[in-house]
C-alpha cells in the first residue's frame, strides 16, 4: 500500500490549488451571489484541459483514474471552497460523460467525447423527477420506439447543469411493466424541439451550480442514441456509474473541509480576546482539532473508494461509507468553523458563512443520508429494510 502522491498526481493537486488561489477564490462571493456556473470558469478549465478528466486518451481526455479526478476536485475546494461551481464541473466530468465513457457504442464515444473532453459541450444527467427522488427506480418519464427513433416524454427536475448543458444523459422508462429492469438511458441533444429547460432554483447554498426543471414534450431522440439495450440503464449503466458518482462527486466535499480549517485557523491566531490569540484557547483548539481528523479521515475513505475502483476491486461499501462520512463531517466542520469565527462568522465577506449553507447539499445529492445508511445495513446484515 502506498500513501503517496506520484509526482504527477501532486503536480496535477497543486497546479489546480494554486489556480483556485489565485483566480477563483478571490471570486467566490460574486459567483455566491449570482446564484449561476461562472462560464469564465469554465472557459479556464477547458484551457486547462480539466474538462475530459476521466475521457480517454483517444478520444482528446486527460486519460486520468477517479483517484486523479477526486485529487483535482479535492484540490479546487480545498483552495477555493466553492463547492457549487465544482459541483457543476464535477457534474460534467462524472455522471455526465462517464456513462458514454464505460457504456457507450465506438460510434457514440467518437462523436460524444471529444467535444465534451475539449469542454466544447458540457452535459448533465438526467434521472431525478418531480415524483421519483431516493425511490429512482420509479422513472415516469417514458421513451417508446417509432422507427428509427425514441419519443420522449415527461419532467425531470434538480438537473445539474441543465440550462448550460449541451447533450443531456435521459433515464426514460422504455417498459413501464418492468419497473427498474425498463429503464433505459439516452444521450438528448437539450437544443432537440420539444426540450424545456426552466431557470435554475434560487438555493440555499453551491450556487456556483445550477439545477433546473427539464420538461421533455415529444422529444425525437434518435434510436443509436440508446445507451447498451432496452433495460440497462439501471442495472448496467447506473450501477457501473454509481461508484463512479459517489466517489467523484462526493470529492468536492472533501476540499471544503481543509478550506475551513485554512480559514478557521488563520482567523484564531489572529482574533484577540482576553489578552491572547483565541487559538491558544482549550475549546477553540479541540473544535480545530476535531475538523481535522474529519478531514483527514474523509480523504483515507475517498482515496481508498478510488483506488479500489481504478483497480478494478468492487468498493460499493467503501464508496457508499465515504458519502455518508462526508456529509456528516461537512456539517460538523462548517459548524464549527463558524464558530470560531463568532459574529464574524456569520458575516459574507469572513467567507466562511456560506460553508453552512453549502454542506447541507452534501447529506441528501447522490444519495441520501437515510438511504445510504440503509444501503450500508443491508451490505452488512443481508436483509432488506421495510421500507426499501
Ligand atoms: C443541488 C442538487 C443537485 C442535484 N443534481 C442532480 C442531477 O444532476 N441529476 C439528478 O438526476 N438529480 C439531481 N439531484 C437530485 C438528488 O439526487 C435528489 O434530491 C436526491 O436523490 C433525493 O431525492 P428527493 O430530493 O426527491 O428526496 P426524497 O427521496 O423525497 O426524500 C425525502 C426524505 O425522505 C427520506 N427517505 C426517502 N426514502 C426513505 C426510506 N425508504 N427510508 C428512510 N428515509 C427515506 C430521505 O432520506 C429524505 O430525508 C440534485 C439535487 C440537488 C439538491
Amino acid at each position: 500500500m502506498d500513501f503517496k502522491f506520484s509526482e504527477e498526481q501532486q503536480m496535477l493537486h497543486d497546479t489546480i490549488y494554486k489556480f483556485t488561489k489565485k483566480e477563483w477564490e478571490p471570486r467566490t462571493i460574486e459567483i455566491d451571489e449570482s446564484n449561476r456556473f461562472p462560464m469564465w470558469l469554465w472557459d479556464k478549465l477547458r484551457e486547462m484541459g480539466w474538462c475530459g478528466l476521466m475521457v480517454p486518451v483517444e478520444y482528446g481526455g486527460a486519460g486520468l483514474g477517479l483517484m486523479e479526478a477526486c485529487i483535482a476536485f479535492e484540490a479546487a475546494t480545498h483552495a477555493g471552497g466553492d463547492t457549487g461551481s465544482t459541483l457543476g464541473w464535477a457534474t460534467h466530468c462524472s455522471i455526465g460523460t462517464l456513462p458514454i465513457v464505460l457504456c457507450g457504442s465506438e460510434e457514440q464515444k467518437k462523436k460524444y467525447l471529444p467535444k465534451l473532453a475539449s469542454g466544447e459541450w458540457i452535459s448533465c444527467f438526467a434521472l431525478t423527477e418531480p415524483n421519483v427522488g431516493s425511490d429512482a427506480a420509479g422513472v415516469e418519464c417514458t421513451a417508446v420506439q417509432e422507427g428509427d427513433y425514441y419519443i420522449l416524454n415527461g419532467s425531470k427536475t434538480f438537473i445539474t447543469n441543465a440550462r448550460i448543458a449541451n447533450i443531456g444523459l435521459v433515464m426514460a422508462s422504455t417498459d413501464k411493466s418492468k419497473g427498474a429492469a425498463g429503464l433505459t438511458v439516452f444521450i438528448v441533444d437539450m437544443d432537440s424541439p420539444g426540450v424545456t429547460v426552466g431557470e435554475p432554483f434560487d438555493k440555499i447554498g453551491n450556487r456556483g451550480s445550477e439545477q433546473s426543471e427539464v420538461h421533455f414534450d415529444n422529444v425525437k431522440v434518435p434510436v443509436e442514441n440508446r445507451i447498451l439495450g432496452e433495460g440497462d440503464g439501471f442495472k448496467k449503466v447506473g450501477v457501473q456509474n454509481l461508484e463512479y458518482e459517489r466517489t467523484a462527486l462526493t470529492a468536492i466535499w472533501t476540499g471544503v473541509l481543509g478550506y475551513n480549517i485554512e480559514l478557521s485557523v488563520n482567523y484564531a491566531r489572529q482574533r484577540q480576546q482576553f489578552g491572547h490569540p483565541i487559538a491558544q484557547y482549550g475549546q477553540i483548539r479541540e473544535k480545530i482539532a476535531q475538523m481535522q481528523l474529519d478531514y483527514d479521515i474523509a480523504k483515507l475513505l475517498m482515496y481508498k473508494s478510488a483506488w479500489l475502483k481504478d483497480n478494478g476491486i468492487p468498493g460499493a461499501m467503501e464508496s457508499t461509507e465515504y458519502k455518508v462520512f462526508i456529509g456528516q463531517a461537512n456539517m460538523r466542520s462548517a459548524a464549527e468553523a463558524i464558530q470560531i469565527f463568532g459574529g464574524y462568522g456569520l458575516l459574507k465577506e469572513f467567507k466562511i458563512e456560506r460553508s453552512l449553507r453549502d454542506a447541507k447539499l452534501a447529506q441528501i445529492g447522490a444519495g441520501t443520508e437515510q438511504v445510504l445508511l440503509e444501503v450500508i445495513a443491508r451490505m452488512i446484515t443481508g436483509i432488506r429494510s421495510l421500507t426499501m
